[in-house]
């Protein structure tokens, strides 16, 4: 019998009623589980959340927090290996991919458990110092952040059911922030295994992390002033999200992580066979294949001076030449199907649009030839390259992302001028590269693209043994971006921790706010 998955929600383990959603092997295509919703209270679980979790943590120091952080990341670590064959199983991930996902996951609460041990005996934030408010030196004012006495709603995607819960999950449990996650329903086992452990190791304390397994039902309705919701996801539900009207009447925070056409640039001092020129190469196949490109930060246009296109495009090939797709399980396979039967007919729609402007020269939005796999089950796609001749003209590739292993290669006339207003039409990306050891070409393009992204990761010769390339998100970084990709922003260490927070000008006697704030710590 299919496995009947339950949410972890007012401190215990509850079935949904109702017809519940399978969770599919994408490999094959058959159920593994099955999860629902129906029936839990979510204005309970909500309260719950608020009323045990948030006093709580409050009452705890920064070290503290960062001590569940690290207590979390170690029970995950503990059951790896388990869980990564669950990443095989229900996200269709290769082994190596499964590590990714799961690996990212407890370096993310490693990093924020080290940055609560830092912030040591403080309870709140310090924001900036004193500032003399009139002529009496002793009249002084000063900012404070103090975490929010609601509860932080996290509803991920589909594609990093452990990372994706863990990034949001240890930003709001460092600020003081209860938090209930909701995975994509897809493939949520992994975060349900993950749950598992983390309930069974007592790592948090009761109401602080609650799991809903399904739908989200009515939970939006619930929402009130104190609450924040962080979203990563599709950006028609992202605008469904903002524009719910329970979070527009009380004006609750949301932050949203969306779709990004993520750009490469390769300059135009790059030669061939040079160490800089190998980092592009390697960084863009990777990003392509990786999870199947179905990484919110994978590079979907790649940029080569027109006079350069053919080299590039050959170079790639004999790169992308080397992966290969199928069964995840089997160890040659190095690039697993989509997770969905549904993300498969959007990436081969996908693929259609793009061809309107675009030529594949290196697969075809096919399955090509798969390895370990039988008949014509399961959601595959292989490694797809698409060309185009004018990327001024070719609206579509800037405007649509192709959420698989598909990108289009795209002339410029070898200006960083050039390069940086074709980058900047895909108004607003998570992350945007450029590959080149001239500085003035790196400082146009940078601060050309710079405006419209999130991140800009530099390569050149010098790092390119150290590169974990454009599409590895470190915690320390900022994760998001103007326009397009939602206007959000997540992980930034301590910077992360805004969101959940509410910064607050306090004025008054000045010996008598340093007496209020002595379990503050500069942030
Ligand atoms: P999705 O269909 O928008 O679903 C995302 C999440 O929203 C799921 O948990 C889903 O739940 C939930 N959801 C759906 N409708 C909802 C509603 N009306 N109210 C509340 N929650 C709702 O997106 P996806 O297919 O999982 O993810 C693919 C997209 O995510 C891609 O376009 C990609 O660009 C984007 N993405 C962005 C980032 C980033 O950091 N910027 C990262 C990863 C992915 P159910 O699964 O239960 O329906």
């Amino acid at each position: 019998m299919t496995e009947r998955l339950r949410s972890y929600v007012m401190g215990e383990w509850i079935e949904g009623a109702g017809s519940h959603r399978p969770l599919v092997d994408p490999t094959r295509g058959v159920a593994l589980a099955e999860a629902s919703t129906e029936g839990i209270d979510m204005k309970a679980a909500l309260a719950f959340a608020r009323e045990r979790g948030g006093p709580a943590l409050r009452a705890m120091t920064f070290a503290e927090r960062g001590a569940l952080l690290a207590a979390a990341s170690s029970a995950i670590h503990e059951r790896r290996e388990a869980l990564i064959e669950v990443g095989v199983q229900n996200a269709g991930n290769t082994r190596k991919d499964a590590k990714f996902d799961i690996d990212g996951a407890t370096a993310t609460l490693s990093w924020y458990a080290r940055l609560g041990e830092k912030l040591g005996q403080g309870r709140f934030l310090l924001d900036g110092g004193e500032e003399r408010l009139s002529r009496n030196p002793r009249y002084v004012g000063r900012h404070i952040r103090v975490p929010l006495r609601g509860c932080a709603l996290h509803i991920n995607a589909f594609n990093f059911p452990a990372w994706g819960f863990a990034e949001k999950a240890a930003v709001a449990i460092l600020a003081g922030v209860p938090v209930i996650t909701k995975p994509a329903t897809s493939t949520a086992l992994l975060t349900a295994r993950i749950f598992e452990a983390l309930v069974e190791g007592g790592v948090m304390p009761v109401g602080a992390l609650s799991l809903l397994l399904g739908g989200a039902g009515d939970l939006l309705d619930h929402l009130t002033t104190q609450d924040v919701v962080a979203f990563t996801g599709s950006s028609d539900t992202g605008r469904a999200i903002k524009g719910h009207p329970n979070v527009v009447a009380r004006n609750v925070r949301v932050n949203i992580e969306a779709d990004s056409v993520n750009a490469a640039v390769l300059g135009a001092d790059v030669e061939p066979g040079g160490d800089t020129w190998d980092l592009f190469v390697r960084e863009v196949a990777n990003d392509m294949t990786q999870k199947a490109g179905q990484k919110c930060t994978a590079i979907r246009r790649i940029f080569a001076p027109a006079d350069r296109m053919d080299e590039v495009q050959s170079a790639l090939i004999d790169e992308l030449s080397g992966a290969s797709t199928g069964d995840p399980s089997h160890r040659d396979v190095t690039v697993g199907p989509l997770a969905t039967g549904a993300q498969l007919k959007d990436i081969r729609a996908g693929v259609d649009r793009l061809r309107a402007a675009a030529r594949p020269v290196f697969g075809d939005g096919g399955r090509g030839e798969l390895v370990g796999v039988e008949g014509e089950g399961g959601f595959f796609i292989a490694p797809t390259l698409l060309r185009v001749d004018d990327g001024h003209a070719a609206e579509v590739v800037h405007a649509h992302e192709v959420f698989g292993p598909v990108a289009t290669l795209i002339p410029y006339d070898g200006t960083a001028a050039d390069a940086a207003e074709l980058v900047c039409k895909g108004d607003g990306g998570l992350v945007a590269s450029i590959y080149s050891d001239d500085r003035d070409f790196v400082a146009e393009a940078l601060f050309g693209i710079a405006p419209y992204h999130g991140r800009v990761h530099i390569g050149s010769a010098k790092i390119a043994d150290h590169s974990p390339g454009p599409g590895t998100d470190k915690p320390q970084m900022l994760h998001g971006c103007p326009g397009r990709a939602g206007g959000g922003e997540e992980l930034g260490g301590l910077r992360g921790l805004s969101f959940y927070t509410q910064r607050t000008a306090v004025q008054g006697l000045s010996p008598l706010l340093e007496k209020l704030f002595v379990d503050g710590v500069e942030g």
